[in-house]
């Protein structure tokens, strides 16, 4: 596409105009239009910018992106193929807005003009509908040539089962990565390969035709139970309670990641917290709104507002950046219902990252040696979405024979981006290429991130590459620690007794160095 910059006020004199939107998000004078005009085109964003970074193009750049959602709520542009292209290109990593001196949300941004996108595409597939079903023959409204071409019934179908009944249902979710699960450890996966089924089955004419191999390589040793239970809805805590803590499980977590939510609970726990896990909780909405399916998001939020008020938890907790990032912004989703506006506002300000909260508090230093050496890549959600940097180094840090290693360009997306890496899959390669080759260069025998997707993205590279390297969540870390220092064989009790035995010392210690130091001036006086 070759879209000059020109000022909004000169549209009206050297572009022929066009339809603006009447509804969604992409409307003139919404708050996602004062957003927009927000920009203030220095291009300071471009550098960190990785699609730009990749294509080189102005407009996959967040500058050019920012120009043509004004130009369409100016209507200088339409929703075209190109203008569905560019937008669907942005990974979402929101390192446009770490740079932007002049407070772009840009996060909010793409999550509008995504919406757009979708709210026409329905526009335009029921005009088709009106135009079939029409006796005289005649669309009410012509489809123009630049309009975006009306997706195949086959991935309307996908689509409307991801977003419909995979993600919001917890069983349907247990069942295909159950069967995902039997698939791989059951040898079924290495006989589909050997028969030459899975080739067969790559090449049919489907949305994923070909690109099958990489979702496949992607799951590749899903971790925890086949069926995995429900985490208990109560986990006390071990030894003085201190917060009342909601856990949010998430999606991908639970099921592929179980493991790191036990730690993560077990951590909590350590921390002096009551863990309240709702069974009734449901997925965060996260993906709904990054693929521009806000309503539905907006539903999800909801439910979750519902579940969680109930409980009356003082804090919060999410221990994948991506759902926090979503989860910190249901204020900014629910603004304009009257009902939820001010509850979404109390559930924002409750929510933390767990890496967040632990530096929060008092952490329990009761941490036992673990000989790694780690290098920390920074989920984009957690660092750009959420701004935290330091409080998972810090945790990290305080891990007694830990070395925490840099990694060059840690800020930059690895590729995962939710499902960026299964839908865009050249890009999502590329970026990971980049990303392993600073992952090799530190020479560290593990990575930590924040993040399933991340994790997942970066474990595949690792395994592609064959390098000696873990991939772990910074809660397992300090789970591993905790059990090395045998806290978590104590009982409970005895936890709290140990922790007042120490502090006692403490204090004997320091009243005894200070006595002496007394002491020991008066006699050199005299
Ligand atoms: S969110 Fe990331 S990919 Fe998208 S425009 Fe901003 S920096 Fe570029
Ligand atoms: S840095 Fe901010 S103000 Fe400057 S072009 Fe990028 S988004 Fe616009």
């Amino acid at each position: 596409m070759s879209l000059e910059f020109i000022p909004a006020n000169a549209a009206d004199t050297t572009m022929t105009r066009i339809t603006p939107p009447t509804v969604g998000p992409l409307r003139r004078n919404t708050h996602t239009y004062d957003l927009i005009r927000q920009c203030i085109h220095c291009g300071f964003c471009l550098p960190t910018c990785p699609t730009y970074a990749v294509l080189g193009v102005e407009m996959d750049s967040p500058r050019g992106r920012i120009y043509q959602m004004q130009a369409v709520a100016d209507g200088r542009l339409e929703i075209s193929d190109e203008f569905v292209e560019h937008m669907n290109c942005c990974v979402g990593c929101r390192a446009c807005e770490t740079a932007c001196p002049s407070g772009v949300q840009f996060g909010k941004l793409i999550e509008a003009a995504r919406e757009q996108i979708q709210i026409t595409n329905s526009a335009i597939a029921n005009e088709e509908e009106e135009y079939t079903q029409s006796n005289t023959g005649f669309p009410s409204m012509p489809v123009t040539a630049s309009q975006p071409s009306a997706i195949s019934w086959p991935a309307k179908l996908l689509r409307r089962f991801f977003f419909d009944i995979m993600l919001p249902s917890r069983l349907a979710l247990t069942v295909i990565f159950g069967g995902l699960k039997l698939y791989q450890r059951s040898g079924l996966q290495k006989l589909v390969h050997a028969s030459g089924l899975f080739d067969i089955i790559n090449n049919l004419p489907t949305p994923f035709k070909g690109k099958l191999s990489l979702p496949e390589t992607l799951m590749d040793n899903a971790r925890g139970e086949i069926l995995p239970g429900l985490l208990p809805e109560v986990t006390p805590a071990l030894g003085h309670r201190r917060y009342r803590v909601g856990f949010i499980s998430g999606c991908i977590m639970d099921q592929v990641f179980r493991d790191i939510n036990e730690a993560s609970v077990r951590v909590l726990s350590a921390n002096g917290c009551e863990v309240i896990t709702p069974p009734q909780q449901g997925c965060c909405g996260a993906l709904h709104i990054h693929g521009g399916e806000a309503e539905r998001g907006r539903d999800l939020a909801r439910h979750n507002i519902d579940v969680f008020e109930a409980y009356n938890c003082d804090f919060v907790i999410i221990n994948s950046a991506g759902c926090g990032s979503t989860l910190k912004e249901y204020d900014h989703l629910l603004r304009d219902d009257p009902a939820y506006a001010e509850r979404a506002r109390v559930f924002t300000s409750k929510m933390k990252d767990i890496n967040e909260f632990l530096m929060s508090i008092d952490l329990n230093r009761d941490l036992g040696e673990i000989k790694r050496t780690v290098a920390y890549h920074d989920a984009c959600h957690l660092l750009h979405g959420q701004k935290i940097k330091q409080q998972p180094r810090q945790l990290l840090k305080s891990i007694p024979g830990l070395t925490l290693v840099d990694l060059k360009e840690s800020d930059w997306c690895c590729g995962s981006a939710g499902v960026y890496n299964i839908t865009n899959q050249e890009m999502g390669r590329q970026l990971l290429e980049r990303k392993m080759n600073n992952v090799v260069e530190t020479g560290a025998s593990t990575i930590a991130t924040a993040n399933p997707g991340c994790m997942m993205q970066i474990a595949m590279g690792v395994r592609e590459r064959g390098l000696p390297m873990e991939v772990m969540h910074p809660m397992e870390l300090l789970d591993e620690s905790y059990r090395v220092s045998g806290l978590y064989s104590m009982p409970a009790r005895d936890v709290v007794v140990t922790r007042r035995q120490r502090q006692t010392l403490l204090v004997g210690v320091g009243v005894g160095l200070l006595l002496g130091a007394i002491l020991l001036r008066r006699r050199n006086k005299k």
